[in-house]
């Protein structure tokens, strides 16, 4: 294969022959088809698109570069969620521990087991894995013999993409992440269903952002999205429910790393305080993935609402991070560090209502900030956070205190304050509180 007359194809709109994406991937994977070409076809691609028998050949060669989970006879019901992406997204962190609590309360240990497999920011968005490996001594890289011993020990684990598990998908999505190449339904539908349908699922919930600050910017696009992720899903035996959910200002109080982290332990430790989006957005998902576990659908919300009242999912948290190496004392410290350090508020000038609080330049002001990369090489810094504590539809008088930003150990900036005040609106007209869910295409 010449890569440069593969790049062309897409450049013009045409078709490949079948097998020519496995070949390329392939190439990539081995090493021999370098980084810039690639990136260039990743280019091509957002332009022109993919054929619906590319998507399935591209997600398939995904699939095939590493190896896949090998299910044992009655080894329960395995279900993940994944997210298309967006800013303050910290369900997944909070998700498994309340499904894990709920399931074995309903069925015993062993009846639904979660292996899930997520990403490290993307574009302006979050990933779960920077999130994780916030925590110090906390390993997302996990050999596949240590994954499943964690789900046959404990019902779940969390890791990202590795050498041997969709290496192609690790590849690709370390390029896309610096190259401005995210915002495509093809390259998104094979970058998450390869790590679903490689993890060997049962079922699978996707939450699917839309609005400004997701990769999705109108509903339209985001059905389209969501028929494309269902359809890929069923023609791997996989029962999928994909929830649209708003993201135009940040999920929850907090974006960052540790700080999400934190977010998430306050959440499971008092729910009745949580952030009224955050809380809608993870039953929801919750109720979803146990339903598809054999949950009863009407029940299943009640019973995710129990698991929330009673505390139980609690213990199951700080193990998630414990399993895998986190020091749960360190944990504390960290956060505690993180608060007291470099900090700059941002105060209301005004009396209004909050309009808007712009999830992407909240997320494009973290990266800048070192809390997401700008080149792949970049190291992140887990301690960068920024707090809300007013939220859209908020009233908010002159003075009162709009958010905190926490700077870690970068370096000094001026210009903290007013990069944070081109995120936020304040305005007199009077602002709805949506819902925050949209719909579920099932
Ligand atoms: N999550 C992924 O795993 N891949 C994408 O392309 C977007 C979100």
């Amino acid at each position: 294969m010449n890569p440069k007359d593969f790049v062309a194809v897409k450049r013009y709109g045409r078709n490949y022959p079948p097998g020519a994406i496995s070949e390329f991937v392939e190439g990539f994977c081995q090493g021999e088809i370098p980084d810039y070409q690639v990136a260039a076809w990743l280019m091509a691609v957002v332009f022109s698109g993919l054929s619906s028998a590319e998507v399935s050949e591209l997600t398939q060669a995904m699939i095939g570069s590493g190896r896949r989970f090998l299910r044992q006879a009655g080894d329960g019901f395995w279900v993940d969620k994944h997210s298309t992406g967006g800013v303050g997204d910290k369900t997944s962190l909070i998700l498994v521990p309340l499904i894990a609590a709920t399931a074995e309360r309903l069925w015993g240990r062993g009846r639904v087991k979660i292996p899930m497999v997520s990403g490290r920011g993307l574009g302006h968005t979050g990933g779960t894995l920077d999130k994780l490996e916030s925590v110090p001594g906390l390993r997302t890289a996990l050999a596949e013999s240590e994954a499943l011993s964690l789900l046959e020990a404990q019902g779940f684990f969390m890791m990202g993409q590795t050498k041997d598990f969709v290496p192609a998908d690790r590849k690709l999505y370390g390029l896309r992440d610096v190259t401005a190449t995210v915002e495509s339904i093809p390259l998104i539908v094979s970058s998450i269903m390869s790590k679903k349908i490689a993890e060997g699922l049962d079922g699978v919930v996707i939450d699917l952002k839309v609005g400004r600050g997701a990769f999705m910017k109108t509903l339209e696009s985001a059905r389209a999205l969501g028929a494309a992720l269902n359809e890929m899903a069923r023609s791997h035996g996989v029962k999928v429910e994909t929830w649209i959910t708003r993201m135009e200002e940040p999920l929850g109080r907090t974006v960052g790393n540790l700080i999400e982290v934190e977010e998430c332990h306050r959440f499971l430790e008092s729910p009745e305080q949580a952030d009224g989006g955050l809380r809608e957005v993870t039953v929801a998902l919750a109720a979803s993935m146990l339903a598809q576990a054999g949950a009863p659908k009407n029940e299943s919300r009640g019973e995710i609402e129990r698991t929330l009242e009673t505390r139980t999912a609690l213990p199951l948290f700080q193990k998630m991070l414990t399993s895998q190496g986190g020091d749960w004392q360190e944990f504390l410290l960290a956060v505690d560090r993180l608060r007291g350090g470099r900090k700059v508020e941002l105060l209301a000038w005004d009396d209004g209502i909050v309009q808007a609080i712009e999830a992407e330049k909240v997320g494009h002001t973290l990266v800048e900030w070192g809390g997401g990369r700008v080149r792949a090489e970049d190291s992140i810094d887990p301690m960068v956070g920024i707090e809300f504590a007013a939220k859209v539809g908020d009233v908010v008088r002159t003075g009162q205190r709009l958010a905190t930003a926490y700077l870690g150990n970068g370096p000094f900036r001026r210009d903290v304050e007013a990069q944070l005040r081109e995120s936020l609106r304040i305005g007199k007209d009077t602002v709805a509180k949506n819902s925050m869910i949209i719909e579920c295409l099932e």
